[in-house]
């Protein structure tokens, strides 16, 4: 039996969402910019998946536009807002933790004569709202950060940041990334004051290759896919309809279930964090999560990739860092001002409302055995 624990770098699709995917591939497969029946029912499958999306990312219908996923929208909130606003200015104000699809557009930008400055967090994985604003100024264009870290579970302080951003600097945008945050904390980009924000489907029990990205109803950005004129002439493409309708169906699902699966999770986190203290006494833990589905920990002594491969012989899968890292020393953990050893030994755990206490057990087994394992040597 496979005990899945990396549900911040993907989760499996759920059944309600892979019999929308299916109905829309052989029964309702008609392209939704066609006039007749078939078009017209795939057009009503569009705007009834646009409701449902928007509904879970806390804006309206029409302020919503179907992406690939999260690396798609925050490439098009970051290219979109430099290019919209490059007569204000060539400054883009972001964090050292972020993602690696704002970590590489921010460095292409560099490249183009754009200067960015990354803000720190501190040696838990915060960051100080104060530390963005003050690094904003009169010809900031961007500001763009993420919502929940994917590596250590913090919350970044996007409502302060939003909240003070428009008096301080009101020409520039405000980007969220909140890929880690849809179903696990309450999406409010109105309140943020935030212009543009990136969410993604397969964190959710979606396929891979949707995601859905907020542009505030006074906000445009030229769109950088041009053709057919779909998603309101931002998006070109005809839309991938069972992919929408998985996104939506999966956003039913995750939405109905909302407070129990949310009451599961932190509960399965409080006894993995038992158990390991109980087990695992000399654990040292990385950061401190403000979400109950990621938790971060160092065993010392216990190289992560290694200890990869023993969970993997026992059917126990979790991650060292980012999937996107491939391995790579993780670069939040750096920033957190981690010493090497300790990033060395990370493990992060992952939990989506699927998972037992069986799932739990299994990685403790697997972590002791390699443990005494590796610690021997
Ligand atoms: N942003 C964060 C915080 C993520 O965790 C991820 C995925 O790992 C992404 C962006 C990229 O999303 P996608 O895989 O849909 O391109």
């Amino acid at each position: 039996m496979i005990h899945y624990l990396d549900h911040s770098a993907t989760s499996m699709v759920l059944p309600e969402a892979r019999e929308a995917a299916v109905y829309a591939m052989t029964e309702a497969f008609g392209n939704p910019s066609s006039l007749h029946a078939m078009g017209i029912a795939a057009a009503r499958c569009l705007k009834e998946s646009r409701e449902t999306v928007a509904a879970a990312m806390g804006c309206t219908p029409a302020e919503l536009y179907f992406v690939s996923g999260g690396t798609e929208g925050i490439n098009t909130a970051i290219f979109g807002a430099a290019h919209k606003n490059r007569h204000l200015g060539k400054h883009i104000v972001t964090t050292t933790i972020e993602h690696a699809a704002t970590m590489q557009a921010c460095k292409r930008l560099e490249g183009e004569g754009y200067t960015v400055t990354y803000v720190q967090p501190d040696e838990m994985g915060h960051i100080v709202a104060q530390d963005i604003l003050d690094a904003c100024k009169k010809d900031t264009a961007l500001v763009t950060m993420m919502l929940v870290n994917n590596e250590v579970g913090t919350m970044l302080p996007v409502a302060e940041v939003g909240k003070a951003l428009k008096q301080k600097c009101p020409q520039a945008l405000f980007h969220v990334d909140a890929v880690q945050g849809l179903f696990r904390v309450p999406l409010t980009p109105k309140k943020w004051n935030c212009d543009l924000m990136s969410v993604s489907g397969h964190k959710i029990g979606a396929p891979k290759g949707v995601g859905a990205f907020y542009m505030k109803r006074d906000v445009r950005l030229t769109p950088y896919l041009v053709g057919g004129g779909q998603e309101s002439g931002f998006r070109s493409g005809t839309e991938p309809m069972p992919q929408i309708a998985a996104f939506a169906a999966a956003c039913r699902v995750r939405s109905a279930n909302l407070e129990r699966d949310l009451a599961h999770v932190a509960e399965l986190k409080a006894y993995l964090t038992v158990q390991m203290e109980a087990r695992l006494p000399w654990v040292v833990w990385n950061g401190t999560p403000d979400v109950p589905h990621v938790v971060n920990f160092s065993l010392m002594g216990c190289k992560s990739e290694v200890m990869l491969r023993v969970l993997e012989s026992k059917e126990v899968f979790v991650s060292a860092g980012s999937a996107c890292s491939k391995g790579k020393e993780s670069h939040v953990l750096r920033a957190m001002g981690l010493d090497k050893a300790r990033i060395d030994s990370a493990l992060r755990v992952s939990f989506a409302p699927q998972n037992t206490q069986e799932d739990v057990d299994a990685l403790i087994e697997g972590l002791e055995a390699g443990a005494k394992m590796l610690r021997r040597k």
